[in-house]
């Protein structure tokens, strides 16, 4: 889940978003301090930030990481230099602010935003966050206060971090306003409330007051709603798999909204629908339809959104109505391994997932079911009860069109097959942290 925070500099962004993450157990991602590292190494470079052929050159040798100490507070690394303390001078600040303007700059920091919010729940805090970085946030808000007030916190502040520096109200307040005309005024990316944000003024607030209000707005449901007669069969099977065969579910902090492909391993009939189930949302899936004549799994898969494909229906046919349902926004699952591998070992994917994916521009959530093939191998007319399943779900392949498109369409495969290769090895070697 994303909550974004957006608002000019002295609207206790900061505070609020840390404070916020704390007590929802997220983590809490601040983008300006992005910009100011960056603007860290221009200085450090004796680049002028006004020269935008020098910053940009210069991003391909900005490397950027964030540690966190042994009492947990967050530590920024540029080229290895610790600069958490020296990234908050007002020098920074308009340094910051004025590179933050280049395209190619906020190009390369959304890409990296954008990858740290894919495999986490996250507050994040800047400028753009609901507008462009994440414009399906869960929970959007933009903080705002009066310029004088947010001058006097800055004050306050910079008075504390640096009580060596002289430093005058006035020559804050002057460096707020040119700072919010910088940031406001830019073509790209512009300060700017999302339409569907909510607005917060903190000018009589303490932050405390502001942490606790957000807490209390119930971000909106990440998954859409289920039908009900999906709803019924979901949690009867959910039921039934989890007493007879101990199922557990790893991953659904992988789960965004929108059109996605989950690609699993393929070892039994029980593939389909405990993959299914195993998912937070509804999905579709096709099967032969010889399977909706078996007499409870027919029920069961007829309920879970699964597609009858008939025999002698052509490929093409099939990939129209697959492409259909993605481009309907909706979750499709797939087994590219093309048929149930007969020794439960992983098998070669096929090519159908990358041109479907390709062909529908949508992303892959790779997964891995352990212990289906021991329930329910192939050959075997029923299943064994009281055996356990796990599913492990892993972070979304996103790729990049280009020009060739087969070596494209291998690229997605090959991702896939690593990913499902991956989680596989994750799991036996204890399941420890979030899936990769
Ligand atoms: O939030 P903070 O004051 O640390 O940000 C420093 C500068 O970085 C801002 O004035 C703004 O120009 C830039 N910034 C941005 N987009 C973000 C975060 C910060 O342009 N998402």
């Amino acid at each position: 889940m994303i909550i974004t925070i957006d608002g000019p500099s002295g609207t206790g962004k900061s505070t609020v978003a840390k404070g916020v993450a704390k007590k929802l157990g997220f983590t809490f991602f601040d983008t300006g301090a992005m910009y100011r590292s960056l603007a860290w190494l221009v200085l450090k470079e004796k680049i002028d930030p006004q020269n935008q052929s020098q910053v940009e050159e210069l991003v391909s040798r900005f490397q950027f990481e964030i540690r966190s100490s042994a009492h947990g507070e967050r530590h920024y690394f540029v080229c290895g230099t610790d600069v958490t303390h020296d990234i908050r001078t007002q020098a920074i600040s308009m340094a910051a602010s004025q590179i933050a303007i280049y395209p190619l700059i906020r190009e390369e920091m959304v890409k990296i935003q954008r990858r740290f919010g894919h495999s986490v729940d996250a507050v994040f805090e800047g400028r753009d966050m609901g507008t462009v970085v994440f414009p399906d946030a869960d929970l959007k808000i933009f903080l705002t206060a009066k310029a004088e007030v947010r001058a006097q916190r800055r004050y306050r502040e910079l008075s504390h971090k640096f009580p060596d520096h002289a430093l005058s109200f006035e020559a804050v307040l002057k460096e707020i306003q040119e700072r919010d005309e910088t940031d406001s005024t830019r073509s790209i990316s512009p300060l700017k409330k999302a339409a569907n944000a909510l607005v917060i003024d903190t000018s009589d607030l303490t932050a405390q007051q502001v942490i606790d209000k957000i807490v209390r707005i119930k971000p909106k449901r990440r998954y859409p709603k289920m039908k009900l007669s999906y709803k019924w069969v979901y949690w009867l099977a959910r039921l039934f798999f989890k007493c007879f065969f101990r199922l557990k579910v790893y991953g659904l902090e992988h789960f965004r909204p929108g059109a996605a492909v989950v690609a699993a391993n393929h070892t039994s009939f029980f593939d389909p629908p405990v993959l299914s189930i195993s998912c937070p949302e509804e999905v579709h899936f096709l099967a032969r339809g010889s399977l909706f004549e078996a007499p409870l799994l027919g029920r069961l898969i007829q309920g879970l959104n699964a597609h009858p494909v008939s025999r002698g229906v052509s490929d093409a046919a099939i990939f129209r109505d697959m492409i259909a349902l993605l481009q309907q926004g909706k979750k499709l699952l797939l087994f590219p391994e093309g048929k149930r591998s007969a020794t439960g070992e992983l098998l070669p994917l096929e090519r159908g997932l990358a041109f479907l994916v390709h062909k529908a521009e949508c992303c892959v959530i790779p997964a891995y079911i352990q212990g289906a093939y021991q329930a329910w191998p192939r050959g075997r007319k029923f299943p064994k009860l009281f055996g356990k399943i796990t599913v492990v779900f892993g972070s979304a392949i996103e790729w990049e069109n280009g020009p060739d498109k087969k070596a494209m369409q291998a690229r997605i495969t090959d991702l896939t097959q690593e990913a499902i290769r991956n989680l596989k090895e994750w799991l036996e070697s204890g399941a420890r942290g979030s899936p990769p």
